[in-house]
């Protein structure tokens, strides 16, 4: 039985309702910004429960895009975690800032505990990530923040879809950004990101530098770039946002139900603890395991197409060599990334898949 990592197939299996509303975009001719891209950023704002979106490219811009919002640049340091995506750190980077990694805790998740002892007077912001769709203790990093009055960002960018008692994954931060990459929960046909924010000032800042810094065709106020979201993909993320609950539902579903089947292996097979009041997005489902590597190959040659995510932490990567951390810096995240296996419980894999899935490993332990 074959259980695929990639849903896109599926997910995009029926686009006639997609194309029914491009064919009227085309025929608008409405390509940049525009009505189409308005609705939307309307919607999504909404959804998540803020004042403002402002669409962009990628999640990857809508980082650099927060970061520049709160003037975060050369010889500013920024505190995130060193077990996420590039993106996060590539983009603190990017506006020549330092990034200061701080470890993650039992539930692959910054160590909220950690960040304090890493504040400096170069200190600019804090970046916690909702790593894997699975949410920090905000409620704890933002008293951090607000007692060293230091804004957070929350990298949101998996998160979208989840919630922390009653509140959305990109409503705790000053700005916070988000992805729409074809693998996170809410995504489109290529690249798509916002920054959500429920501050009046910035968004009018961000809503320009994402468009040169125009403020009209003949005048800009100050240089920016072209980072929208193109209207095209405005449509599909409006499309995927009306199916969102029922996507997050299942997965939801499906990742209790192998909660549930694991707990007996719990010799071999470690799952984190489901914090309550909390809905994940399960962008990863993820569990520490023995021998991961092994493991790894045997659910693969039987058609299971698990992942790992990542098997080096960032701050042991080429590109972090300046930073001047070593081995033993960090070491959850460096036990997490030799432990760690993601396994596909999106919204298409059914009960006999899962089944499928626990008694394959079921099988690869037994036969140690
Ligand atoms: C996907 C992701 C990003 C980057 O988003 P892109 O849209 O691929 O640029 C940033 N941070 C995290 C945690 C992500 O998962």
């Amino acid at each position: 039985m074959r259980v695929p990592y990639n849903y896109l197939p599926m997910q995009f299996a029926d686009t006639s309702a997609i194309f029914r509303d491009w064919e009227s975009l085309i025929r608008s001719t409405e390509f940049t910004l525009g009505p189409v891209m308005e609705a939307f950023e309307r919607k999504f704002a909404d959804y998540v429960g803020v004042r403002h979106c402002v669409a962009t490219n990628n999640g990857t811009d809508a980082l650099i895009l927060a970061y520049k919002s709160l003037g975060i640049g050369i010889g500013d340091e920024v505190i995130t975690v060193c077990n996420t995506f590039y993106a996060t750190v590539g983009a603190i980077v990017a506006v020549g800032a330092t990034p200061v990694f701080v470890d993650c805790d039992d539930r692959y998740q910054i160590d909220a505990k950690k960040i304090e002892s890493v504040i400096t007077k170069r200190t600019k912001a804090i970046v916690p990530v909702h790593w894997g769709g699975a949410s920090p203790d905000m409620h704890a990093i933002m008293d951090i923040a607000i007692g060293h009055n230091l804004p957070v960002i929350e990298d949101a960018c998996m998160g979208i879809g989840g919630c922390i008692e009653g509140r959305s994954p990109g409503t705790f931060g000053r700005v916070n950004a988000v992805s729409m990459h074809p693998l996170k929960s809410l995504n489109v046909m290529g690249d798509g990101g916002m920054v959500v924010t429920n501050d009046d000032e910035l968004a009018t800042w961000m809503r320009k530098y994402r468009n040169h810094g125009m403020v009209d065709r003949d005048h800009i106020e100050f240089w920016g770039v072209n980072m929208r979201l193109q209207p095209l993909q405005a449509i599909v993320a409006s499309h995927g946002l009306d199916d969102l609950s029922r996507v997050i539902a299942k997965r939801n579903n499906n990742a209790a139900y192998l909660d549930d089947r694991l707990r007996s292996l719990y010799h071999y097979v470690k799952l984190p603890r489901r914090l309550s009041g909390y809905v994940e997005t399960f962008a990863l489902y993820m569990l520490l395991v023995e021998r991961r590597d092994d493991l790894l190959r045997f659910l693969i040659d039987h058609e299971i197409e698990a992942k790992i995510h990542y098997p080096t932490p960032l701050h042991l990567q080429q590109a972090a060599v300046e930073l001047g951390y070593r081995k033993g810096s960090f070491p959850k995240a460096e036990y997490q990334a030799h432990h760690l296996l993601t396994l596909p419980i999106h919204q298409f894999v059914e009960r006999e898949q899962l089944n499928y899935m626990v008694d394959t490993i079921q099988a690869f332990y037994g036969a140690c």
